[in-house]
């Protein structure tokens, strides 16, 4: 199992030619093949005897090409990422060190570099000590390490008078922390939304007051920075004053628009941000990392650290002290080291070169904004608070369906659809650091002319 170093390089090579091929043929990929049949030889088991990488690398890739090419510049459905090169090589690198990163006193340089990305982010947020924060799979999991802190911070544990405020248009990841924290349905409580999608914070006021005066326990506000479905922006200054003043934990969903932070334009949008007692950010969309990057920051970190801490007597070796430990401040132990993510990518591109992307997105999707509000043969409901532009066809359900359809059959672009006042409704991002201005263009020629009666 330990190969040679000539075995090796012959390894590396060839799946660096595998990548080199990849990433130079996104420009021109399909843009979906999902639809192509799952060959049935992927489900054999595995062969008792030795394989040839060539031919599993085939097959890797015949597998990876039947999919939606959510790498690819003309991918605009949910949130599209891309996935950076120089964070797929961090993990290369970390993975091959295998140091182990759950607790921090085995490898206490490496917890070291994963601190400075949460100090900094931290400084985005203007969050000064005591705050910090830990890396995540996604968002979802960084929800469900808030919920937890904020139910212990401000309730003591469980209690099923326990109530927590977030609307319709919040991610179906907090109900889900919800749910497996014990609670029920219930203790979620649904704020109305605004005209414009946006938290009516006097609304959520009085849904407070009046729980509270029927005995129950509110602890905790969800906001959203980039909603998933139209990418709005909560009032994140008004909801953090009531949570202040209620009370309550103020938890911001910035798991898709928290990056623009680093933008100014970004920082008017989200203003407020900084109030906020726990933010979720998944640098797998806003910062362009491949899946499977979540952050969780907090303005208190002593508050997640009470909340997740635990111990075992075999781990009475370790300095536990110095560093904190990631496994006391989420719910995983053993974990991928996977600050070297982003650590890496932000030293050998520079911040600038981040903001610079967002930036750009911003400005493509303002573009595509005024372009489809043009087009008279669409409607388009909402401006874009970020760079998510949604747009319908004026006949119904049925010919925004086909329009969807029409658009994504070219297999030169791919957008997804959500629904907006229970009306089916057409979602373009504009997010992917592959994507410029050419890509932007060309999907709007495919989608003016697919709206053409
Ligand atoms: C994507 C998303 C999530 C879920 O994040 P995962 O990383 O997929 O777990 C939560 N909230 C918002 C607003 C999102 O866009």
């Amino acid at each position: 199992m330990e190969p040679d170093r000539q075995t090796r390089q012959a390894w590396t090579a060839a799946a660096t030619a595998f990548v080199d091929d990849f990433v130079s043929g996104l420009e021109d990929a399909p843009a979906s093949a999902h639809d192509a049949p799952v060959p049935a030889d992927l489900l054999a088991p595995p062969p008792e005897g030795p394989g040839d990488l060539a031919d599993l690398l085939a097959r890797f890739g015949d597998a990876a090409s039947r999919a939606i090419e959510t790498a690819g510049p003309r991918y605009f459905a949910y949130f599209p990422a891309g996935g950076l090169y120089s964070s797929a090589l961090a993990e290369f690198l970390s993975q091959t060190v295998n140091r182990y990163t759950g607790i921090a006193g085995p490898a206490p340089a490496l917890a070291a570099i994963e601190q400075s990305v949460i100090r900094w982010l931290c400084d985005v947020f203007d969050l000064p000590a005591p705050a910090g924060g830990v890396f995540t799979s996604g968002a979802s999991i960084a929800t469900l390490a808030a919920l937890h802190a904020a139910r212990e911070d401000r309730l003591g544990g469980p209690d099923p008078r326990g109530t927590l405020y977030v609307t319709a248009q919040a991610h179906y990841c907090v109900a889900k922390a919800a749910r497996i924290a014990g609670m029920t349905a219930d203790q979620v409580r649904i704020v109305p939304v605004d005209a414009d999608l946006r938290l009516d914070v006097p609304a959520a006021a009085e849904m407070i007051e009046r729980d509270r005066a029927g005995g129950r326990r509110p602890f905790l506000l969800v906001a959203t920075a980039g909603t998933t479905s139209t990418g709005t922006v909560d009032p994140l200054a008004a909801a953090g004053d009531l949570a202040r003043r209620e009370d309550l934990w103020f938890h911001v969903d910035g798991a898709y628009g928290g990056a623009f932070q680093l933008t100014t334009r970004g920082r008017e949008v989200l203003a407020g941000i900084t109030g906020a007692d726990s933010i979720a950010l998944d640098p797998h969309k806003g910062l362009f990392l491949p899946f499977g990057t979540g952050v969780l920051l907090v303005r208190d970190q002593a508050r997640l650290r009470a909340a997740h801490t635990a111990t075992g007597e075999y781990l009475q070796d370790l300095d536990r002290d110095t560093w904190p430990d990631a496994a006391d401040l989420g719910p995983e132990l053993t974990r991928g080291y996977r600050g070297l993510r982003l650590w890496l990518p932000l030293h050998l591109h520079g911040v600038d070169a981040f903001r610079r992307e967002l930036d750009e997105k911003l400005d493509l999707s303002a573009h595509v904004h005024e372009a489809l509000s043009a087009d008279p043969n669409l409607e388009v409901p909402l401006a874009p608070d970020l760079t998510v532009s949604v747009f319908r066809s004026p006949d119904g359900d049925a010919a925004t369906a086909r329009l969807l359809s029409r658009v994504n059959d070219t297999r030169r672009a791919y957008l997804s659809s959500t629904r907006l006042d229970g009306r089916h409704t057409i979602r373009l991002c504009v997010l992917s650091f592959r994507t410029h201005k050419s890509h932007v263009d060309e999907v709007l020629e495919i989608i003016h002319d697919a709206a053409r009666p």
